[in-house]
Parts: structure tokens; sequence; C-alpha cells
């Protein structure tokens, strides 16, 4: 999906307006700046033209960061998104930190609308006039608060949108496009080096691509790869605040462009909160999985046995990604890596033909049939795969099925089909 990321310095009303833009009634809206909330990508839809809505509202700095924060959001907003919908107050009119992000932006080869925030009614527009001072173009006066004017604004976003995300372009027949995750210090950059560096190929100008500066094209096991957002891999971004948000967003981003996500774990350090985390992102995000488990030059017996614990615990849930054991100092096992990254997006490609899968289904009723519950035994009666990348499952039943009984049914799919690196959805629709 498109991507439209809407930046700007705090209290200039981000919030109101990304809730304005997905239509909740509810408004997070909080008037304390230092509110953060960890969701940063949300699924939108305007006029039926659906696109991924980037919000990078949950980051409000205090005064002290604000410039070195607001610049990180029109970054990743910048390398990441399709459109960027920069915010401003016309109340307060155009700050010093609002001309530092509009170089940036005028810098960017994307297109950028201006919203003047905060007008709510038709005195208010010679406000949003005098941004055009700005030189971004035409200020568009709305009120993310009362709605005013944000139709007619994301009207005109929507037709400099386009159909696809750029990067999805590169889809057909291109390079396949991978993210490299993970926390500080894992080893990200040791492995894109190490990587680039043995097998780089000069690819500039690769026929049917429209290469992103922020993306870099490496040749591993004989194939031209994409890996996505390496700038900021490569890129050390220090800030005295909001880093986790920083992170969270760049992963959020990395994620909307990949088809398969390598996050790396390093093996002298227990799993962390933080590592399981950034596996719920690739989760929530439906990309295909590689685990890369990092630094096992370094790895001895003790830590080891401690690992396979950890493994066996916290990683119960992604037992079906392939796992690979690499040293991005050393070399070792490297080349384990692309034949995991192939197995798992061609699970995440997997088509089951219906006849097939209604075979498959059958089977498996028969072996085990839905207990009865309250007198009433829900049957299956039909399913089809509706959609891959990843696989994606609808069962048309005569009722509510148990939550043990659909993980069963995920069970044996990947008993039978493996679909080894990516997730499965497996979704219902009740018939009465
Ligand atoms: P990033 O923050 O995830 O990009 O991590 P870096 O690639 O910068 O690595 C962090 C530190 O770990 C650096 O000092 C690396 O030299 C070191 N490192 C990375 N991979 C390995 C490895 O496989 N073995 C060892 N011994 N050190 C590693």
């Amino acid at each position: 999906l498109p991507v439209l990321a809407i930046v700007g310095r705090p209290n200039v009303g981000k919030s109101a307006l990304v809730n304005r833009i997905l239509g909740r009634r509810e408004a997070v809206v909080e008037d304390v700046p230092g509110v953060t909330r960890d969701r940063v990508a949300y699924k939108a839809e305007w006029n039926g033209r659906r696109f991924t809505l980037v919000d990078t509202g949950g980051w409000e700095p205090d005064a002290s960061g604000i410039n070195a924060a607001v610049a990180a959001q029109a970054e990743v907003a910048i390398d990441l998104a399709d459109v960027v919908l920069f915010v401003v107050d016309s109340n307060v009119g155009a700050t010093a930190t609002d001309e530092h992000v509009v170089k940036l932006l005028r810098k960017a080869n994307r297109p950028v609308f201006l919203a003047a925030n905060k007008v709510d009614d038709t005195r208010q527009e010679p406000q949003a006039s005098a941004l055009w001072s700005l030189g971004l173009g035409e200020p568009y006066p709305v009120s993310a608060l009362h709605g005013r004017g944000v139709a007619d604004l994301l009207d005109i976003i929507m037709q400099k949108m386009p159909e696809v995300s750029n990067v999805a372009k590169q889809e057909v027949g291109g390079p396949r496009r991978v993210a490299i995750l993970g926390r500080p210090n894992v080893g990200k950059s040791s492995l894109l080096n190490k990587a680039a560096g043995e097998e780089r190929v000069v690819v500039n100008e690769l026929a049917g691509t429209t290469r992103d500066p922020v993306d870099e094209q490496i040749e591993l096991g004989g194939k031209v790869w994409t890996f996505v957002d390496t700038a900021g891999i490569r890129k050390r971004v220090h800030l005295s605040q909001g880093a986790d948000f920083y992170a969270s967003l760049r992963t959020s981003a990395a994620l909307e462009k990949a088809e398969v996500a390598v996050v790396v774990l390093d093996v002298t350090e227990p799993i962390s909160t933080q590592d399981l985390r950034i596996i719920d992102l690739v989760l929530e995000s439906g990309r295909a999985l590689v685990l890369a488990f990092n630094k096992w030059d370094l790895l001895d017996d003790d830590r080891r046995r401690y690992l396979e614990r950890e493994i066996e615990q916290d990683l119960a849930h992604v037992t079906w990604a392939p796992r690979v054991n690499i040293s991005a100092r050393t070399g070792r096992h490297l080349e384990k890596l692309v034949p995991a990254l192939e197995l798992a997006l061609e699970s995440w490609d997997t088509r089951i033909p219906t006849g097939k899968f209604n075979a498959f289904l059958a089977e498996l009723t028969a072996a085990h049939p839905h207990p009865v519950r309250g007198g009433k035994q829900p049957r299956v009666l039909f399913g089809t795969q509706a959609a891959s990348r990843p696989p994606t499952f609808v069962l048309f039943t005569t009722g509510f099925l148990d939550p043990g009984y659909r993980r069963y049914v995920q069970r044996r799919l990947r008993e039978i089909y493996g679909f080894e690196g990516s997730p499965i959805v497996v979704n219902m629709r009740v018939r009465e």
C-alpha cells in the first residue's frame, strides 16, 4: 500500500488529524505534550482507496530535544513515505523548527502537502495564507478538530498518491525486498557490510526498477536483493529522547517496504522484550520472517545451553521461522541466509488451489470434528485461500469455531504444507 506520513512539530495537531483521517470518534488527542503511543502505522482508506498512514505524533519531545527529534521524524517520513503531509499550527505561524523541517522536505523527492491547522473558521484563513512564505506551495487551511477542510485536502492528496507504493512497483520480477531488523548493537550493520563487502554488485540501473536511495541492492547467492532502508541501519541517530519511538518508527516503515524481515538477535545477550517487540511488529505486518542469531563466534557452551532454553520459551510462537546461526564478524554461515530467505518467500507466496484446500479440510474435519458446544456442533462447510503474501484462508462455517479448533487448523496447515518462514492467517465466516 502507498504510504502517507504526517510530520510536524509537537502540538500542531498531528494526532487530531490522524484521528480525523482514520474516522475515529474518540479522539486520542491529549493536550499534554510527551504522551507517547507506540503505534505508528495505521491502515486507512479514503474514497475507497487504501493506504498506510504513518503517524509520527507519538513522539513529542520536550523543548530541549525538539529540533533533533522533529528532524529525525521528517527524515523517516522522507525516506519511507510516498507522500508527506507537513502540519503547521496556523495560530503560531512558521517557527524556526518548521523552517528547519521545510529545508529537509524541499530536498526530498516526494510530494509534500502543507496543512495549516487550527483554522476553525473563515476569519482565520489569512493566517493560513501567511504560510505561503514557507515555500512549500499552497497552504491548505484545515481544522483537524472540527474536520473543516480535511476532506478537500485528502481529495487533493489522493491525486498525488501512487496506486501502489513506489516500492511495491518493483514487485514483478524485480529483486525481492529484505528488511534487516533488530535492536541496536546486535550486528545489523556488520551483517550488511559483510554481505555488501563480499558480494556487492554495482547495480545502478537494474531494468524495471526505481531504486530508492535509502535502499541498497546487493547480489547474494547469485541473485540481486533489495535491502530496504539500509540508510537507517548505517546511520546512527543519537537522540537524547524518543530513541525507542524512532527505532519503532523505522522498523514499521522498513517493514512496510519489505517482503521478508531478517530479525537479528545477539546470542551473547538474553532475548529481550525489545527483541520480542520487533518480532511482534513483523507478525503484525504479515511479512515473512527469518531469525538470524548473530555473534555465534562469541558463544560458549554455558551460554549456549541458556540460549536454547530461551529460544524454547520466548520464541515458541515463531518456531516456523527459519533460523540461521551466523557471525557477521567472521562470515560464518552467512551463505545460509539466502536459502532461508528463499524458503520464507516461497512460503509467503504460496497459493493452495481451492480443490486441494477443501480436500485438506475434509480430511482434517473427519479426523477431528469440532467438539459439541451448547448442543451445537459447528461445521466447516467450505474454505478457500483468499490471498497470499501472507497466505490467508477463509473458512465458511455453520457456527463460531473455538480458538482451539482454529489453532488445530493452523497446526495441520503447517504440518501438511510447511509454510516455513511465513505467518498464516485463518479467518472465519459464519453462515447462518
Ligand atoms: P547494529 O547496531 O545492529 O547495526 O550493530 P553493529 O553492526 O554496529 O554491531 C555492534 C557491535 O557488535 C560492533 O562492535 C560489531 O563489531 C560487533 N559485532 C557484530 N557482529 C558480530 C559478530 O558476529 N561477532 C562479534 N564478535 N562481534 C560482532
